[in-house]
């Protein structure tokens, strides 16, 4: 009966959709449905934990032959191979691309109350590893991309499918890395759609549509301190425990300053306008310079991931010192995980950093990134346009709001070479978010999100790409 009111509401959301201008024939997205499901189950089944990648490449390469579109493997490591289709415009714009990750985290199967990887449907959801993260956005891209084949859509511009290895774990650099460096052109695009947003279902209907347009830049430091080794029996001044401990505290309180961009001051107005009296009017004094200290503040307290987009952070993860209780270590070490606002200069920032410590037996000594830094994505796009009207067809009445998030994700690659980069992802709400989030013990995705996040992915590449 669960089951049943699920698919009941779904459906109506169907009835609501908008099909893009430009597309001749409409489809018939209820007649698509099974096909959808089992594609969606077919790559949650494949166990495509790290190493094992070029399992979903063949499966996807089978399913593009039999329609006729042609594809390109690329792989640094065969086990981890990058598949590229790409069905051609009339070159009047320049191309699309839609990417999803192959790879998925690992598994505590004792944790699971199902097969992780038996795409097994209960109480209305498909459960699995990579249920949410990265399989629904890989199969919409994949059903997008065989609809405009089968419909012959006319198209102004290239659409480019790319799915990619090694987003969750790339040590080797063998996914999103290696096209940039090694084959760029295969990929290039002014435009970019992958995961990096979601949805927010609230008393039975999506109530705020993300849009991923922005991240923060990973910038972690490690702090050693130094000293002089000694008997632990007699104190010493210059004891690098001490002088570790004294930076930490610093930095860890430290109140970096704040700085809204285009992304989080469009996000917290937005917010402001829907949100309950006592929240909007936090939000609404963030944006006001005379208040915004005293509301970030409560946010510092209540709400620190919001806290956290207003600012470059520094929390301290991990601390190593000591060999013995009797023993003075000469050297202790703490490290930092920072994350930069976009537009952070971060040389500048690390000379901050220093003075903030204020002491010579401390040093900063930078870890490497993976990851560059990249700008934020822009609101103005024709891109970003063409997701609003797309949300608002599939999901009436819904806020489209665009966030920065503090996490990192394979759009750095693409927005520092300039692609304009936009994250999606499918609805579901907060009580699933909480308890089945990406990488937690159990993944999960509600069969009625799946059919509609489709569709948005569909309006969103034949609004942007479709010959009008
Ligand atoms: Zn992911």
């Amino acid at each position: 009966m669960k089951r049943f009111l699920v698919f009941a509401f779904a459906a109506a959301s169907v009835c609501l959709q908008a099909q893009a201008p430009g597309v001749g024939k409409a489809v018939d997205w209820n007649k698509l449905r099974p096909e959808i499901l089992d594609r969606y189950r077919s790559l949650v089944q494949i166990d495509s934990t790290a190493g094992h990648e070029t399992l979903v490449v063949d499966y996807l390469k089978k399913v593009f032959e039999a329609e006729g579109i042609p594809t390109q493997t690329f792989a640094l490591n065969p086990n981890r191979a990058n598949l590229v289709a790409r069905l051609k415009g009339n070159g009047s714009k320049r191309p699309l691309l839609i990417l999803a990750h192959t790879d998925v985290v690992g598994v505590q199967r004792e944790k699971w109350p199902v097969d992780p990887f038996g795409a097994v449907m209960k109480d209305g959801y498909i459960w699995g590893r990579g249920s949410k993260d990265d399989k629904p956005v890989l199969v919409a891209n994949l059903i997008t991309m065989l609809m405009l084949k089968r419909q012959a859509v006319p198209l102004d511009r290239d659409v480019i499918f790319l799915a990619e290895s090694g987003e969750e774990a790339d040590l080797e650099g063998v996914g999103i890395n290696f096209m940039v460096r090694e084959h760029f052109p295969a990929i290039d695009a002014e435009f970019a759609m992958t995961e990096g947003g979601g949805a927010d279902i609230e008393n039975g209907r999506v109530a705020r549509v993300n849009i991923g347009t922005a991240e923060k830049v990973p910038a972690r430091v490690r702090l050693v301190a130094s000293g002089t080794a000694g008997h632990g029996s007699v104190p010493r001044l210059d004891n690098p425990l001490i002088h570790l401990g004294a930076a930490v505290e610093k930095v860890g309180l430290w109140e970096t300053p704040m700085r809204l961009n285009e992304t989080t001051r469009t996000y917290f107005e937005k917010l402001a306008a829907i949100s309950a009296p006592e929240r909007a009017s936090i939000f609404k004094a963030l944006l006001d310079p005379k208040t915004a200290n005293d509301a970030q503040k409560l946010l510092r307290e209540h709400a620190p991931g919001q806290y956290s987009v207003l600012r470059t952070s520094v929390v301290p993860t991990i601390l190593k010192a000591g060999v013995g209780a009797n023993v003075i270590p000469s050297e202790a070490e703490a490290t930092l995980d920072i994350r930069a606002l976009p537009d952070e200069n971060i040389e500048a920032f690390y000379k901050e950093l220093a003075k903030v410590i204020d002491d010579p037996a401390v040093r900063v000594e930078r870890i490497p990134q993976t990851r560059p830094a990249s700008p934020a994505s822009k609101l103005g796009t024709d891109m970003y346009r063409a997701m609003e009207r797309a949300a608002q067809a599939i999901y009436p009445g819904a806020t489209v709001i665009p966030s920065m998030s503090t996490g990192a994700s394979d759009m750095a690659q693409l927005r520092a070479k300039g692609i304009q980069s936009y994250g999606v992802g499918p609805a579901s709400t907060e009580a699933d978010q909480t308890n089945y989030p990406a990488h937690g013990d159990v993944e999960r995705l509600a069969e009625s999100s799946l059919y509609p996040f489709v569709q948005y992915v569909w309006n969103v590449v034949t609004e942007i790409a479709a010959h009008k």
